[in-house]
């Protein structure tokens, strides 16, 4: 499990939620470790908490990179997989992301995430030959999709997918399906920096802080109904080498962890895995090409907070 690499990342997530105000109704909170990070679950309704940790758990055995049994791990080590219907959305959404950003978000980056060292949490500055023979296999469009098939396959040797950048989103987007089924109307999902906020908290909507990321405090609050908030940034793992900062969010046309302007980048989007994977897009992109990006998908909201560099 994931859980050693993001050991410090959670913490910083939940203390980024702040739920304002307060109620004499019970609510019932519960948190569980899953996809290497805590997920807390609140709501009016005591079921919320299982039917959420128990999809998440689904979800996260079919994506998740650290299973061995996982669809995507049997993808990257065999270089083809008989997939669910659930990782063949998720790959397909991906490939339209990659298309949408020019290769911003690409999930194919995956053997650029292992060479600096981010899988293991064994961080190193690769030679600049080894990221030039990494390039070489990444791109979103060399996936063969067959849908008649079931079938997801990577053609080349050394191919590798990452849906670290969009699994947690789509994962609460499943959760929160699945809620909906039992007739839950009322419930905040919060996977790491990957929130939904279901229907309102006793009569108004639910009022989720943004954390500063290199202060104490927040840089704001919103309030959120039936809709997702997700947050990117260069604080939730990286390390840092002469004093310069590198991140695990990776530019996949330079090979190099991207290096733009934004400490933090926030998007409110109607579903979780849309305001996942433009909060990653748009950390690549950078302030001007991210804001002007996130305008080709409706009813998403952006908010930045720019590094001091
Ligand atoms: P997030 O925390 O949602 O911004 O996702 C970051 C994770 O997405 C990383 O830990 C990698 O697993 C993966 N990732 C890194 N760079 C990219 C990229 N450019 N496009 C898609 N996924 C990425
Ligand atoms: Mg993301």
């Amino acid at each position: 499990m994931k859980l050693k690499l993001f050991s410090l990342f959670p913490i910083c997530c939940l203390l980024s939620i702040l739920i304002i105000g307060c109620s004499r109704q019970p609510l019932y909170k519960d948190s569980r470790i899953m996809m290497g990070t805590y997920v807390s679950v609140i709501s009016p309704d005591q079921r919320a908490a299982k039917i959420v940790f128990d999809e998440i758990k689904r979800i996260e055995s079919l994506l998740s990179k650290y299973i061995p049994a996982s669809e995507i791990s049997i993808l990257n080590n065999t270089g083809k997989v008989k997939a669910s219907a659930e990782t063949i959305f998720v790959v397909k959404k991906a490939q339209g992301f990659s298309r949408s950003s020019e290769g911003a978000f690409d999930i194919t980056v995956g053997p650029l995430v292992d060479l600096w060292g981010f899988t293991n949490r064994d961080y190193r500055i690769p030679q600049a030959q080894e990221i030039q023979d990494r390039l070489k296999v990444i791109g979103s469009n060399k996936i063969i999709v067959n849908e008649e098939e079931n079938m997801i396959q990577l053609p080349f040797q050394g191919m590798k997918v990452d849906v670290g950048g969009i699994a947690k989103g789509f994962a609460v987007d499943r959760a929160v399906k699945k809620l909906k089924e039992q007739g839950i109307t009322s419930c905040l999902i919060a996977l790491a920096g990957d929130i939904y906020c279901l229907g309102k908290k006793f009569g108004s909507p639910w009022r989720v802080a943004i954390r500063n990321p290199r202060a104490q405090g927040t840089i704001g609050s919103v309030a959120l109904e039936d809709k997702a908030i997700s947050t990117s940034g260069d604080y939730e793992q990286y390390f840092i080498r002469d004093k310069r900062r590198y991140s695990h969010i990776i530019d996949p046309r330079t090979g190099y962890p991207a290096q733009s302007s934004i400490v933090s980048v926030t998007v409110l989007a109607q579903d979780c895995l849309t305001a996942d994977a433009l909060a990653t897009t748009i950390f690549v992109l950078g302030k001007e090409k991210g804001t002007e990006f996130a305008k080709k998908f409706s009813g998403v909201k952006v908010i930045i907070k720019n590094s001091p560099r």
